[in-house]
């Protein structure tokens, strides 16, 4: 968590800028007037030519655009224009702070890059951590960069630990919404509308449906340990269907520090460029006729949350494999080829079936995603 130099109104770079998170660091980062100097996407749309026009100074990268896509940039956008994931991590390396939203393992070495060069770190992309964990932590090591998250969970937990001793802290409890299957006994019925109905937030299909197995919690457990570096016995989850409550800390003389707020992402976005400073913004919560619940998870109805912790206590690729397997499994109940509850079942097996093994590199982590997927999708064209 490092010095104050790096927030003093420091330019943006923005990566996985047409997505959710990207646009709404956007919007924070005009609200706030600080300068974009980069804007990153996967893809060249017409979404990354219009947000290049409204920010007429910034250097714009596709990481992979069609040709047509590129030849369009090329033609609007002249040499401010670049594609290719090296000059992804070329912006990465460029600016105080960087926000990554990118989606899966493409963003991993963008991340590595920003640590490495000694940036901050927002971070939003769940495969730098989960599944580049050991990789992203010797990166910030290494480079003196700072991680900052942004997904709620976590920023939640930064904000509670903020002046407190890592040392006293007794538990770090994430809360989860539950999903829209927190009451239905049984889930092996469950269809692809019903898991894309997400009752609190408003996200892409493959992290709705994470959400509805609380495959996406399990992750969250993986990067909370990560970041925090808190052992797996000192993490729980409690179901909190308001989603009010955006995670708590326990301390060791029975307090616990709640951070709570409306589900609005663009809190936590802020956050993870202000901090250590606060910046007005979000809506101010109302408290009056609230009511606010909370509930064991059932790991028995949900079996990717129970894999996660022995995914995370594992360590070395075994979270790398079991976020491969998962996206796999997901798009295959997405393509209608296989059920709800053989998504936890391909997990599993992907899990046994790759081992564990050391990671020291993004080429590792690559690596091990490709092998995984392969394994994955082979265990899911036999069922
Ligand atoms: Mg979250």
């Amino acid at each position: 968590m490092g010095g104050h130099s790096l927030t003093d109104a420091g330019p943006l770079v923005i990566l996985g800028a047409t997505g959710s998170i990207g646009r709404q660091a956007i919007e924070v980062a005009e609200r706030l007037g600080r300068q974009v100097v980069a804007l990153g996407a996967r893809q060249g749309s017409d979404g990354l030519v219009s947000l290049a026009e409204r920010f007429p100074e910034a250097r714009v990268v596709a990481a992979a655009p069609t040709n047509q896509e590129h030849a369009m940039l090329r033609d609007r956008l002249g040499s401010r224009y670049a594609r290719g994931p090296e000059e992804l991590e070329e912006l990465a390396r460029t600016a105080a702070v960087v926000v990554n939203g990118i989606v899966g393992s493409a963003g991993l070495p963008a991340s590595v890059a920003a640590l490495e060069s000694g940036n901050r770190l927002a971070l939003a992309n769940k495969e730098s951590l989960v599944a580049g964990g050991p990789v992203v932590l010797a990166a910030a090591e290494r480079g003196g960069g700072e991680i900052v998250p942004v997904d709620s969970e976590h920023s939640a937990l930064f904000q509670c630990l903020q002046g407190e001793d890592l040392s006293s802290v007794t538990r770090l409890i994430l809360t989860a919404s539950g999903g829209p299957f927190r009451d239905r006994a049984d889930l092996s019925d469950v269809t692809l509308g019903e898991a894309l109905a997400h009752p609190t937030w408003n996200m892409g299909p493959r992290i709705t449906i994470d959400s509805s197995t609380l495959m996406n919690k399990a992750f969250e457990v993986i990067e909370a340990h990560l970041l925090f570096g808190i052992s797996y016995d000192a993490i729980d989850v409690v179901v909190h269907p308001q989603s009010i409550v955006h995670s708590m800390v326990e301390f060791a003389d029975g307090s616990t520090k709640a951070h709570v707020g409306e589900p609005d992402m663009r809190v936590p976005i802020q956050y993870a460029i202000t901090y250590p400073d606060r910046a007005p913004g979000g809506e101010r919560f109302d408290w009056s006729d609230r009511t606010l619940t909370f509930e064991k998870p059932d790991f028995d109805r949900f079996p990717l949350l129970g894999l996660g912790y022995d995914a995370g206590r594992a360590g070395g690729s075994a979270p790398a494999t079991m976020n491969a397997a998962d996206e796999i499994a997901v798009q295959a109940f997405i393509d209608g080829r296989i059920s709800y509850s053989m998504i936890a079942t391909i997990v599993e097996m992907s899990l046994e079936r790759m081992g564990v093994q050391a990671i020291d590199t993004v080429a590792d982590v690559l690596a091990i995603d490709t092998e995984s997927r392969n394994v994955a999708a082979e265990i899911a064209g036999s069922c």
